[in-house]
């Protein structure tokens, strides 16, 4: 029989995504030595925050501050674009608001203060920054102006800040062991003191001296999703990585740790209707510019609610509680030059016509008069003496619907009219973890586990119903690198007691 390999090192991160290579990092330049486990090949690494763009939000005070972030800014970058400034109170505003005041205060203050700081760490350690102009700027009146409180993305997007951050882990002395699954939590009344694994296949073990999960929630666990998220999340489709199906979460419930957070909600979009599990999910997210409809041929939803990034997050479950669980989105003519580069493309379920009553033929599975009708009365509703701005909340809204169009509302009068199908596709799940400020994870007695810690996507408590886009990045950084740091510090400490000893 072949024999057993143990491993030893200070700190065990599980996973390999965002938030698990921050606090590698961090814990890493902290003096620990450091292991990541990673249940994926390498060929897939870096879980859900590989599928991103690399959106990211953080506070920042205006020009003086952006220069840090994004080093390859130009003048002439600067004289053409309106970055505007995002304070920390207008973030940390943000994620109260988008919760309904649930968020915990603590963590979402946290999560606030230090964003720009940790935005200069991830920049220190050589991640690079660019504007997202294509998506969250409009140009009018030759300058662009930024909306929604993000303005970078990570250059190469989610697969360029995954292969930066690995890169990075690699150059400071981290090892990462691939296809390897965490499936327990070595542990007693003490805390927590390794990892135990399958490591392609072979059951392993790494005792350590902290241990920091990072494996993101459960999202690809249709089980876990229709058990804590409810009917209808088994038919879902899923975005992103397969890997994400919550044995992080489970293995800390297993030692005691306490559930936190909004276990039945979820980050869900509108993507397109055939798109494949496991994918980008091709998200269809211009919806603020036309209206959406369902199988009744009715609209369901304020489309225009708020800026697409403050809504689309919440989206998804709106279309999955719809006849069929799908939904098409319907535009005229004079906004289709502002739809979004995922409207293109070979994988787009898209119907194009010249007259509405032509589209309403072509809407497979609609009620054609129901659609019809819809359009007549939302066009008879739109305030026209408001002018149209895709900038700013521009108060163009229908008036006495009995389901409103708070923004942007254009008759669709003017063909040729585009049409896009779309149902829910699941990006994240909410529930998770309690950590404290240092990101230890909490038992059911609201102590700290010792040598436990916890960042990322399977951290409950910050998201509660809806999401301010590029906050999911940003929380992994923050919290992972507080993770890193803290574990390391525990370990110092530890190593001082027993030199006593
Ligand atoms: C299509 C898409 C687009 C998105 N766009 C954005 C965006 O632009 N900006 C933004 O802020 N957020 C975005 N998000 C959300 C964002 O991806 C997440 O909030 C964030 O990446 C989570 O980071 P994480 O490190 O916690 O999890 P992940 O990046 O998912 O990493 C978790 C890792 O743990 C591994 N793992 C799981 N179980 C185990 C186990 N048992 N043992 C070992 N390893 C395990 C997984 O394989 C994975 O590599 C997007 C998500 C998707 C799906």
């Amino acid at each position: 029989m072949a024999e057993e390999r143990i491993y030893e090192t200070d700190i065990v991160v599980v996973g390999a995504g965002n938030a698990a290579m921050c606090a590698a990092i961090s814990a890493r330049e902290n003096g620990a030595t450091v292991m990541v486990l990673e249940k994926a090949p390498e060929t897939a690494k870096g879980g859900n925050s590989t599928f991103t763009h690399g959106s990211i939000r953080f506070a920042y005070n205006g020009i003086a501050d952006l220069k840090q972030i994004m080093t390859d800014l130009t003048e002439e970058d600067l004289a053409m674009t309106d970055f505007g400034a995002y304070p920390e109170e207008e973030f940390f505003e943000d994620m109260c608001r988008m919760t309904e005041y649930r968020t915990d205060p603590e963590l979402a203050s946290l999560l606030t203060n230090k964003s720009f700081e940790t935005m200069k760490w991830l920049v220190a350690h050589k991640i690079r920054f660019v504007p997202i102009y294509g998506r969250q700027a409009f140009k009018v009146d030759g300058k662009f102006k930024f909306w929604g409180g993000m303005i970078a993305e990570a250059a190469g997007g989610g697969p360029g800040l995954v292969e930066a951050l690995h890169k990075e882990a690699s150059r400071l002395g981290v090892q990462v062991l691939f296809d390897a699954m965490a499936t327990e939590l070595i542990h007693d009344d003490d805390g927590v003191h390794g990892v135990i694994f399958k490591h392609k296949g072979k059951t392993t073990k790494v005792h350590a001296k902290a241990v920091i999960l990072a494996s993101g929630g459960f999202h690809a666990n249709t089980e876990m999703r229709t058990k804590y998220l409810g009917p209808k999340w088994d038919l879902a489709h899923t975005r992103g990585s397969r890997y994400n199906t919550g044995e992080g979460i489970q293995m800390a419930l297993k030692a005691s740790a306490l559930a936190a957070g909004n276990w039945s909600g979820c980050h869900a979009v509108g993507g397109d209707r055939f798109l494949p599990d496991f994918s980008e999910g091709f998200q269809k997210l211009s919806f603020p510019f036309g209206i959406m409809i369902n199988a009744d041929g009715q609209r369901f939803v304020d489309e225009g609610a708020d800026f697409r990034n403050y809504t689309y997050a919440k989206i998804g479950k709106v279309i999955l509680e719809q006849p069929g669980q799908f939904a098409w989105q319907v535009f005229d003519q004079k906004v289709t030059h502002l739809l979004r580069d995922e409207y293109r493309g070979r994988k787009v379920t898209k119907v194009k016509a010249d007259t509405l009553e032509e589209l309403a033929e072509k809407l497979e599975g609609v009620d054609k008069e129901g659609f019809i009708k819809t359009v007549q009365e939302f066009n008879e509703s739109v305030r026209r003496d408001i002018p149209f701005n895709p900038n700013i909340r521009d108060g163009r809204a229908t008036v006495g619907l009995a389901v409103p169009k708070s923004n942007w509302a254009n008759p669709l009068e003017q063909g040729p009219f585009e049409a896009y199908a779309v149902t829910c596709g699941i990006t994240f799940t909410f529930g998770g973890l309690k950590i404290n400020t240092n990101g230890e994870v909490q038992d059911v007695l609201y102590h700290s586990i010792p040598g436990l810690y916890a960042a990322g996507e399977l951290v409950g408590g910050l998201f509660y119903f809806n999401y301010p886009g590029g906050a999911g990045l940003m929380a992994g950084s923050v919290f992972g690198k507080i993770a890193g740091e803290n574990a390391s510090r525990f370990i110092q400490q530890l190593k001082e007691t027993e030199k006593l000893v």
